[in-house]
């Protein structure tokens, strides 16, 4: 499942991360795949830059064994191939390499993983590492911030989604829309909210992340918020989102979302 959203800031990194940890926690195996060069999801789950030594970019560069670039993180279950320093160049790097767009697909599909779900965070454009993901995802998931141009930028996205169907990767599709940040109490939260809910319909999950202080802190803690504060109420619409989820996958038997 690539996390993707052209936008920065929008909670990309924090949604791979905790809902990674929650679907862990459920007793699934989970793979992070860290494909931003800033490196948000490796240092917030507690990787030093010295601890990265294989990782994203000697996979998709150096054609380097999804295995030997994954890492054990702290939460039992859970492992990431962490962003690398080189990661920043792999745009440019890419171009010129083989089969450029299919690098991680063609790396997952060497590899024999055992893994139920995998969640590539994917950096703020629709650049090459971010196709890369596409091409090798089975879906999107799109976390959305309910602010003014959401909708427009929803619709790029969409049409770029739709573009990587048609050229590279027929199974593709939106999963789903997660809105993030949400504050009930902003008015234009609420009408973009109602706005994106009537144009996706199901494809929005019913959980809203909301704007919590207790999950922007736990990243420096280098921790997933859920190991940080559990009963915060960030931390509790992970779980649902990552249960509303679970349900969805069970709907959808045998397609899209079932990685390993
Ligand atoms: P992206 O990966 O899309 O760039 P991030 O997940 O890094 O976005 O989130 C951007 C910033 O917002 C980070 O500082 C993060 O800690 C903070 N943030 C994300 N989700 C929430 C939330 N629900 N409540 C409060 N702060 C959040
Ligand atoms: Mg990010």
């Amino acid at each position: 499942m690539a996390v993707v959203n052209q936008k920065g800031g929008v909670g990309k990194t924090t949604t791979a991360v905790n809902l990674a940890t929650a679907l862990a926690a459920c007793g699934k195996k989970v793979l992070i795949i860290d494909l931003d060069p800033q490196g948000n999801a490796s240092t917030g789950l507690g990787l030093e830059n010295a601890q990265r030594e294989t990782g994203a970019y000697e996979v998709l560069v150096d054609g380097a064994a999804i295995a030997d670039a994954t890492q054990a993180t702290i939460v039992p279950g859970m492992s990431i191939v962490p962003t690398t320093p080189d990661l920043a160049g792999a745009e440019i790097e890419l171009i010129d390499l083989e089969r450029r767009e299919y690098r991680l697909k063609d790396a997952l599909a060497h590899a024999n993983l055992a893994y139920d779900f995998i969640l590539i965070d994917c950096p703020p454009s629709l650049s090459l590492l971010t196709l890369n993901a596409m091409v090798a995802a089975d879906c999107v998931l799109v976390p959305l911030q309910c602010e003014f141009y959401a909708l427009e930028g929803l619709s790029q996205l969409i049409k770029t989604v739709e573009r990587v169907k048609q050229n590279l990767n027929p199974v593709l599709e939106i999963q789903g829309v997660v809105l993030t940040m949400y504050d009930k109490r902003s008015s234009l939260n609420e009408q973009v909210a109602a706005d994106v809910r009537a144009h996706f319909g199901a494809k929005v999950y019913e959980t809203a992340i909301p704007r919590n202080v207790r999950i922007a802190e736990a990243p420096s803690y280098g921790k997933p918020a859920l190991l940080y504060d559990i009963r915060c109420a960030g931390s509790q619409a992970y779980i649902h989102l990552a249960s509303e989820l679970l349900r969805r996958e069970q709907g959808l038997e045998g397609r899209s979302l079932k990685v390993a």
